[in-house]
């Protein structure tokens, strides 16, 4: 696929010296709760609920001392050669960040302070967003290529503790790179913070019913059974998100034949939505990726029944 085919647009690059793997981290001005915040806030308005492309710097850093022959690092020099100025991948993070350190565990925390924190500061990219959904990058094509000279001194000469916001000449360049996707380890932190949202949502009845169908357990083998309960509610929630948006844009429709129960006679007064079901289409997906309301499809009963022995007639494939 091509990035012109992801939901959402790249609205942000971010310039690194190791590929972020799991998680994208930011350094706040100094260590206090207000400063974490603000940066927060800062990169969430930077990358609007964008992707993210990553961008590998052509500079590589000095661990502090007694670091610089550590296996780890001369590794990562290693693999840093590769990759140097080339864009090599697109990230979609979690909303909000959370302490590096709850991702990494304390002692994997401290020891990246103790090989990168400068003196005292050892908040070194501590605001840490969960890559949620990655994307690699097939061809990892230098950036001065991609964006040209103008682009690329703009987003890259100086080097930033934040994002680079993209314009639209720069979306325009980057559209047609090949991208792959790739298994984000972190999709269960994105996932665990909306059980909890969903946990206190009421849901209605007839919604929980058509999720719990798609999500059977034969459809979530992989997951374990004590999570499966998470993820049929976390779905559901999604899926009544789904259909709320829907209700407010003022496209209760079938998806596959466009039948608008608006348009029949006869049935004035009648809620176009109890003419309509709601269906997930990737339950497969679930678990393996941060899966979004885009999952979802608003289906007419007919069409809907097409579906589920669509999928009875591919499970015995
Ligand atoms: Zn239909
Ligand atoms: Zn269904």
């Amino acid at each position: 696929m091509k990035i012109s085919d992801l939901p959402g647009p790249i609205t942000a690059s971010k310039a690194d010296w190791l590929a972020g793997t799991t998680w994208l981290g930011f350094t706040p001005t100094n260590g206090s709760l207000q400063s974490r915040s603000q940066c927060q806030g800062t990169i969430q308005r930077q990358y609007a609920g964008g992707y993210v492309i990553e961008y590998i710097t052509e500079q590589f850093s000095e661990p502090n001392p007694g670091f610089e022959t550590d296996p780890q690092y001369l590794a990562e020099r290693e693999a840093h050669k590769e990759l140097a100025g080339r864009f090599i991948a697109v990230h979609k993070l979690r909303t909000s960040a959370r302490p590096l350190e709850t991702i990494l565990g304390p002692e994997e925390f401290t020891r990246l302070q103790d090989m990168w924190a400068q003196g005292e500061k050892r908040w070194r990219w501590s605001v840490a967003f969960p890559i949620v959904e990655t994307y690699d990058i097939t061809d990892r094509p230098k950036a001065k290529d991609v964006l040209g000279k103008t682009g690329y001194r703009r987003l890259f000469q100086r080097s930033s503790a934040t994002l680079g916001v993209l314009n639209e000449e720069e979306r325009a360049a980057l559209a047609d790179l090949e991208i792959e996707q790739r298994p984000a380890a972190n999709a269960w932190i994105g996932i665990e913070d909306e059980f909890v949202l969903a946990e206190a949502s009421e849901i209605d009845d007839r919604i929980r019913r058509a999720i719990e169908r798609d999500l059977s357990d034969g459809a979530l083998e992989g997951i374990e059974v004590e999570r499966r309960v998470k993820v049929r509610k976390r779905a559901a929630w999604l899926a009544q998100e789904f259909v709320k948006r829907r209700r407010r844009e003022k496209t209760l429709h079938c998806d596959a034949c466009e039948f608008d129960p608006s348009t029949v006679s006869g049935i004035e007064g009648i809620n176009p939505r109890s003419l309509l079901d709601v269906h997930h289409m990737h339950p497969l997906d679930e678990g393996a990726r941060y899966t979004t309301i885009k999952d979802f499809a608003m289906l007419c009963p007919t069409c809907h029944r097409v579906e589920h022995a669509r999928i009875k007639v591919a499970a015995k494939g």
